[in-house]
C-alpha cells in the first residue's frame, strides 16, 4: 500500500478525538509511537531490532454486533456489555494493537451501531492501533461515515476495504469478505484476490496472517470463493494462517499447513457450548500462541492457550 493519509481533523461524524488512519477504507486508529505500523505511512522508520525476533502481542476480536441500543440483547447476551468488558480487559494490559474481523454492527450496519462501537473504544483510542474489517452485518458507507471517509483516498480495490499492517515479526492483511449488507454469504471477489496475489508477490518473506470475516466451511453462508483463495495461497508459504469469525465458534483447524483460526464472537454465541470473548495472540517468526479470554457463554476454556507452529 502506498500513500497514506493521517487524518487528525474533526469531521462532521466524529465526536471523539481520534488519531485515525485508514487504508483502502479499513480504519486504523494508529498512534505514531506504536510498534505496529500501518504500511502506508510513508514516514515509517526502518524495522526496529526488537520487532524482527520478538513476539508481538495482539488482541483479536470478532462479531461484536453492537447495536444503537446498548440494551440490545440476544440469547441472553448483551453485546454492548460484552465488548465493554473485553475492552476493559484489553486496556488493563495493552497489547500492540487490536484486530476486529467484522460484524461490528448488530444487523444492518446502522450509523448508531458504529457510534456506539466508537464510544466503547474510548479506553483504547490513541493508545493502540485498531484495525477493523467488515462482515455481512456491516455497511460500508455508514462505517466510513462514522470512522471517516478519507478524502482523496483511492482504495486498493474499488468498493473493498483492505489494510496491510507491518506488525513487527509478522504481517497482517485484512481482506473484505462483505458481499451485501445483511446477506449471510461472503465473497472476496476476483479483483481482491488478484490484488492479494500481486501484493504477496511483491512483499518480503515475513510471515503473513490473513484476516477477514467469513467462515471457511462449504455452506451457503460461508466464503463462496474459498477454493480459489486456497489455490492462491497454498503455494505461497509465507502465508501462515487465516483468522476469521462469522460462525461464533472458537475453533482451530488447518488446510495444507495453513492454520485456520475461527475467533469466538464477542456479542453472543449460537450454542451454549461456545465461549463469548476474544483471543490474545503472541506472534513470532516461527509460530504463535493464542489465549482465550471468555467474557461469557461457556467459560470453561477461559485462559486456555493454544500453540501453533507456522508451516515452512
Ligand atoms: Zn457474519
Amino acid at each position: 500500500m502506498s500513500h497514506g493519509v493521517e487524518c487528525n481533523g474533526i469531521t462532521r461524524r466524529r465526536f471523539l478525538n481520534f488519531s485515525l488512519a485508514a487504508v483502502g477504507g479499513v480504519v486504523a486508529l494508529t498512534p505514531r509511537w506504536s510498534a505496529a505500523r500501518d504500511e502506508k505511512q510513508g514516514d515509517s522508520k526502518p524495522e526496529s531490532s526488537r520487532s524482527a525476533r520478538q513476539l508481538t502481542r495482539w488482541a483479536f476480536l470478532s462479531d461484536t454486533h453492537i447495536a444503537g441500543d446498548p440494551e440490545n440483547n440476544y440469547r441472553g447476551s448483551y453485546p454492548y456489555r460484552n465488548l465493554q468488558k473485553a475492552f476493559t480487559q484489553i486496556a488493563s494490559d495493552l497489547p500492540e494493537g487490536l484486530v476486529v474481523t467484522g460484524d461490528i454492527a448488530r444487523l444492518t450496519g446502522q450509523m448508531e451501531d458504529y457510534e456506539n462501537f466508537q464510544r466503547l473504544l474510548v479506553p483504547l483510542v490513541g493508545r493502540r492501533p485498531i484495525y477493523l474489517a467488515l462482515g455481512n452485518h456491516d455497511n460500508l458507507v455508514n462505517f466510513l461515515d462514522v470512522f471517516e471517509s478519507p478524502v482523496g483516498r483511492r482504495p486498493a480495490v474499488k468498493g473493498k476495504h483492505i489494510v496491510t499492517v507491518d506488525a513487527g515479526a509478522v504481517r497482517f492483511i485484512l481482506l473484505d469478505s462483505l458481499f451485501a449488507t445483511n446477506q449471510t454469504m461472503g465473497l472476496l471477489g476476483k479483483a481482491q484476490r488478484t490484488w492479494l496475489q500481486q501484493y504477496l508477490q511483491t512483499s518480503d518473506d515475513k510471515p503473513v496472517i490473513l484476516f477477514f470475516h467469513h467462515s471457511l466451511r462449504d455452506e451457503d453462508g460461508d466464503l463462496q470463493d474459498l477454493p480459489r483463495l486456497f489455490d492462491l495461497i497454498k503455494p505461497v508459504t509465507k502465508v501462515k494462517a487465516i483468522v476469521y469469525g462469522h460462525s461464533h465458534e472458537y475453533e482451530f483447524s488447518d488446510f495444507e499447513g495453513i492454520h485456520l483460526i475461527n475467533l469466538p464472537a464477542v456479542g453472543y454465541n449460537f450454542g451454549n457450548d461456545q465461549p463469548i470473548g476474544w483471543v490474545e495472540a503472541r506472534l513470532g517468526r516461527e509460530g504463535g500462541e493464542f489465549v482465550l479470554h471468555a467474557v461469557g457463554g461457556n467459560t470453561d476454556l477461559d485462559g486456555r492457550a493454544k500453540q501453533l507452529r507456522w508451516r515452512s
